[in-house]
């Protein structure tokens, strides 16, 4: 790694119009605590950049000399976790602060696989040996609320100003040790409008082939992150431009309108503190495929098994999914009864529509029907019909479903001819 001087900038926070007051009351116990305790300790990472550009932080995240061992003694709602790097998770109430200590920087002797890749890098630091570890320099800035100071050692503070995202270090070498950095590098971008330095798409289709060495939980993290805060529209685009889509979503269509409106949709729930959950997400990615999957399996069943068609079609477009970003098994389920419940919602045999209602997943089946008619993929009515039915009074309820059963309203029902794709979409269930 290209050696950069380690002498930090220290500058006044005050005249960089970050005010302490805008510190999470819960973290500044964790740094007042540790320093008491004889400790370096301070802010670092997305907290301090969010509060240089002042947008509102996602969590604070604590940095010091003290060992996770030495941090689980010192607090006592604190425990230890972390598979790839050890950290303490210091709890108030639901509120939990992350502590890591200081690391040092990949010196070269660590475990790394074939394509250097490092597997464990978990080896303590310095302050400054943090510093250069990091990934993005905006991402390495040390914020001291107590001295009202920030440390920058690697140009951090003027990369905010000119809205750049720069690999700390030599970007081939730092993409290659770890490739989930291009992924964060595509993250920031969308959250924070910043340009990506030229190195970084240089060297992005050989990062992108080695994300194929990242265990798949580490990669379901970032999808998280990636999709589910609030700039997942963004995100998906960007991501759409970069080979790495490919490599994470092989089964997803270039250009889907379905997905783009679920990206859209997912932030505008997240904007509004509405839940958006990642399993939601996988259904809308992996639909086509598992629209495909569905058709030859009822094919190869000629027809009569369709639950069972449905069952192999789930099991196999997730299980291909699932060795690339792992699905935790929950969500899995989730995936699974919101592709299933499109059947019956689409079909409205009466006998399934009461038990559709009352189903724990209906709600999620009934935004992703919503999603399908705005993409054109389904009827509009086919919507318009469940949203009355879910809204109705009993009564009225038992009225539309026997209606769905007259055979006058199955004329109707037949004379309207759906456009060609809604068509297409009903022959692929
Ligand atoms: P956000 O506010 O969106 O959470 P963040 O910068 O805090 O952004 P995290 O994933 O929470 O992102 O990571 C916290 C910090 O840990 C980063 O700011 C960065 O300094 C460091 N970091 C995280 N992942 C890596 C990585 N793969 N390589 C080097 N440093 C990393
Ligand atoms: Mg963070």
């Amino acid at each position: 790694m290209k050696t950069e001087t380690a002498v930090a900038t220290k500058l006044s926070s005050k005249s960089l119009k970050v005010s302490r007051e805008r510190v999470d009351p819960n973290a500044f116990d964790v740094l007042t605590k540790l320093k008491h305790a004889g400790f370096q300790a301070f802010l670092v990472g997305g907290c301090v950049r969010d509060l240089l550009l002042d947008a509102a932080p996602k969590d604070f995240d604590v940095a010091t000399n003290a060992t996770p061992e030495q941090v689980r003694r010192l607090f006592q709602r604190s425990r230890m976790v972390g598979r790839r790097f050890k950290i303490a998770h210091v709890r108030y109430g639901r509120n939990i602060i992350e502590v890591s200590t200081f690391r040092k920087a990949p010196s070269g002797n660590e475990k790394v696989n074939g394509n250097g890749v490092i597997l464990r890098d978990n080896v303590y630091g310095t302050l400054d040996e943090d510093a250069f570890r990091r990934d993005f320099t905006v991402n390495a800035l040390y914020y001291d609320p107590h001295e009202e100071a920030i440390l920058d050692y690697v140009g951090g503070i003027q990369d905010i100003k000119k809205r750049r995202l720069r690999l700390i270090g030599e970007a081939r070498q730092r993409l290659a040790e770890d490739p989930v950095r291009l992924l964060r590098a595509l993250r920031f971008q969308a959250k924070l409008g910043f340009n990506l330095d030229k190195t970084i798409t240089e060297h992005a289709a050989a990062a992108s082939m080695h994300l194929q060495d990242i265990p798949a939980a580490r990669l379901f993290d970032e999808f998280s992150k990636m999709l589910l805060g609030g700039y997942a529209a963004n995100a998906w685009r960007l991501l759409q431009r970069m080979p790495i889509c490919r490599t994470l979503f092989p089964a997803t269509p270039p250009d889907s309108l379905l997905v783009r409106l679920a990206m859209e949709n997912t932030d505008r729930r997240i904007a509004q503190g509405r839940p958006a959950t990642p399993g939601f997400l996988l259904a809308v990615l992996l639909w086509d495929d598992y629209c495909a999957k569905f058709k030859a399996s009822a094919a190869h069943l000629r027809g009569k098994g369709t639950s069972e068609a449905h069952a192999i079609a789930a099991h196999d477009s997730l299980a291909a999914q699932r060795r690339i970003i792992a699905l935790p098994r929950r969500h899995a389920y989730f995936v699974t009864d919101v592709w299933r419940l499109q059947r019956h919602l689409e079909e409205r045999r009466s006998k399934h529509v009461r038990k559709a209602l009352c189903h724990p997943k209906f709600r999620a089946a009934y935004d992703f029907l919503l999603l399908r008619s705005e993409a054109g993929l389904v009827d509009q009515h086919l919507a318009a019909w469940w949203t009355e039915a879910q809204q109705a009074p009993p009564h009225q309820q038992d009225a539309m479903i026997a209606a769905l059963n007259a055979p006058r309203q199955r004329k109707v029902r037949k004379q309207q001819r759906p456009d060609r794709e809604a068509r297409a979409a009903a022959e692929n269930l």
